[in-house]
């Protein structure tokens, strides 16, 4: 099948060439650099599929176009779907399948490893030592161990975080709109309410997709819930925090530290190269001024072990639809269960 492959880097090219080979799926890719738009969509022409990211545009004017010149299937290189408008989708006729599961270590480690970039200040450690500056005025952290860590959304990804920081000897208070049995089975874990998660953690990890429901679930009654000094993790989407409610709880000193591997504003900014440009960005910009702050470009999925799950799921999508098989991953629109779907 022919696939016009949006938003493409060198590594999608080389793991999708690795995993079509390795299934004999013999699929012609047709790579672009850009993303996926209504401006863009004439790219795909002659393409029957389009294959896309967690930025491109899947909006209702972008599937319309789609359809009009016979591109039938969506393959999402993402277990995410809140940039796809499934109800114009279905109503198009356009199949939309998705990477249901791949690594959920890549994520749940990337949010460990922002917590202890920020709990031992490592990014300032990092850059004084190469500076021959081997002072450790402002780099005082705190154990890790005996605190209470709040998980917001306890599916595949914060059931693994949740028994990453029960290992450093954590507390855990889950909250979950659909809470799973397993998370209790955890040592020192138990669900709350979100205004106890609130009032109680002192390190706050989001795991939830961005649902109606989610979106600005970090906003300023939320944080003004918070402990003082609280740190905040976002490796989720960057649509589940109010950036400026969280820039405010930054300046009164009541979040103590961010980690953000995603951004609300994060297209036309992340996986791009923008060393030259000017960042017209000026919330973003001020982000990046916060001594307390870690910004990560959404990297978190960016392992080898999750490319290669990603590619080989993708691959293994467009051959069902190619031969009229059941698309195992497919999102369908089906309002009352969007809450529940991975994002
Ligand atoms: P998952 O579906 O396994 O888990 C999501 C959990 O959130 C589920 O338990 C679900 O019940 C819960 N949930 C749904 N609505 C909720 C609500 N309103 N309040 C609280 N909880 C709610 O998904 P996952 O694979 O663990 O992925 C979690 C999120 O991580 C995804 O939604 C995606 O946005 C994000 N993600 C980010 C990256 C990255 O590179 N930064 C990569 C992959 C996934």
């Amino acid at each position: 099948m022919k696939v016009a492959v949006f938003s493409t880097k060198s590594y999608d090219r080389e793991f999708l060439e690795a995993a079509n080979a390795a299934a004999q799926a013999n699929h012609e890719f047709v790579y672009f650099d850009t993303s996926l738009s209504p401006q863009t969509v004439s790219l795909a022409a002659e393409c029957a599929a389009v294959c896309v990211f967690v930025n491109d545009d899947v909006s209702a004017e972008t599937l319309k176009l789609l359809a009009a010149q016979g591109t039938r299937f969506v393959a999402l290189r993402c277990t995410g779907f809140n940039n796809v408008d499934l109800k114009t989708a279905a109503e198009l006729g356009i199949k939309v399948a998705r990477v249901t599961v791949y690594s959920p270590f890549s994520v749940a480690e990337h949010a460990v490893g922002l917590i202890l970039m920020l709990n031992r200040k490592l990014y300032r450690a990092y850059n004084r030592v190469r500076d021959d500056n081997f002072s450790l005025e402002g780099l005082l952290g705190f154990d890790l161990h005996g605190g209470t860590v709040g998980i917001i959304g306890t599916g595949k990804i914060g059931m693994i975080f949740a028994q990453i920081m029960q290992g450093f000897g954590c507390h855990l208070l889950g909250y979950d709109a659909f809470p799973n049995s397993k998370f209790e089975t955890i040592a020192n874990a138990r669900y709350v309410e979100l205004p106890e998660l609130f009032a109680k953690a002192d390190i706050i990890s989001l795991h939830c997709p961005l649902t109606p429901e989610t979106h600005h679930l970090i906003n300023a009654n939320a944080i003004e819930q918070m402990k003082p000094g609280v740190m905040l993790i976002n490796t989720s989407r960057g649509g589940l925090i109010d950036t400026e409610a969280v820039i405010a709880g930054i300046k009164s000193r009541k979040i103590g530290h961010l980690g953000i591997d995603v951004y609300e504003q994060e297209n036309g900014l992340f996986f791009e190269d923008l060393s030259d440009s000017v960042i017209e960005d000026d919330v973003f910009q001020l982000l990046q001024s916060f001594p307390n702050v870690v910004i990560t470009a959404h990297q978190a999925f960016f392992t080898r072990n999750a490319l290669t799950d990603i590619s080989k799921t993708t691959i293994s999508n467009i051959t069902d639809f190619e031969q009229g098989r059941p698309l195992t991953n497919e999102i369908s629109y089906q309002p009352q269960v969007l809450a529940k779907s991975p994002a």
